[in-house]
């Protein structure tokens, strides 16, 4: 706890990805962002057009 990328993911969007919704890094450990949210395939395809 208490460590986040602070913006810099560590690996690309991918469904079962964690991302920050504080910061927007995605990680695939739970543990390296601050508000972790699981990704799903719906969601990536959702961020697509926000980008
Ligand atoms: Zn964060």
């Amino acid at each position: 706890m208490g460590s986040c990328l602070k913006g810099k993911s560590e690996v690309k969007k991918h469904p079962g990805a964690f991302k920050c919704e504080k910061c927007g890094a995605v990680s695939d450990k739970k543990k390296h962002v601050c508000k972790p949210a699981k990704l799903k395939k719906k969601d990536l395809e959702k961020g697509k057009k926000k980008k």
